[in-house]
């Protein structure tokens, strides 16, 4: 199940499961929006691919069993090991490549 992580992992501001903020990579490593667009330049800086759209798991259970409430997001706040200087220099190594390529 994916992990709904609570906050971008570059600059840290608040991801709860209703943002439409938040993007992930297939390895759920969670960045907003902005820092995607503008510091990783769609590159996951941990894995080097890119980004989607966080799907919002629904608050109304309409199957039994399967809600927000049965299954919470995250409250463990993930933070980046690298340095905002080596990601930056990482994304521009990365960014031009099709993600289908990389
Ligand atoms: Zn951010
Ligand atoms: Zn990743």
């Amino acid at each position: 199940m994916l992990e709904l992580r609570p906050n971008c992992e570059l600059c840290d501001k608040d991801l709860p499961p209703d943002s439409t903020e938040a993007c992930i990579c297939t390895y759920e490593c969670t960045f907003c929006a902005s820092c995607v667009e503008t510091v990783l330049r769609n590159v996951c800086p941990n894995c080097g691919g890119d980004f989607v759209s966080r799907p919002i798991r629904p608050t109304v259970a309409r199957r039994p069993g399967v809600s927000l409430a049965h299954d919470p997001a995250s409250t463990r706040r993930v933070h980046a090991k690298y340095s905002r200087e080596e990601i930056e220099a990482f994304a521009a190594g990365v960014a031009d490549i099709p993600s289908e390529k990389r």
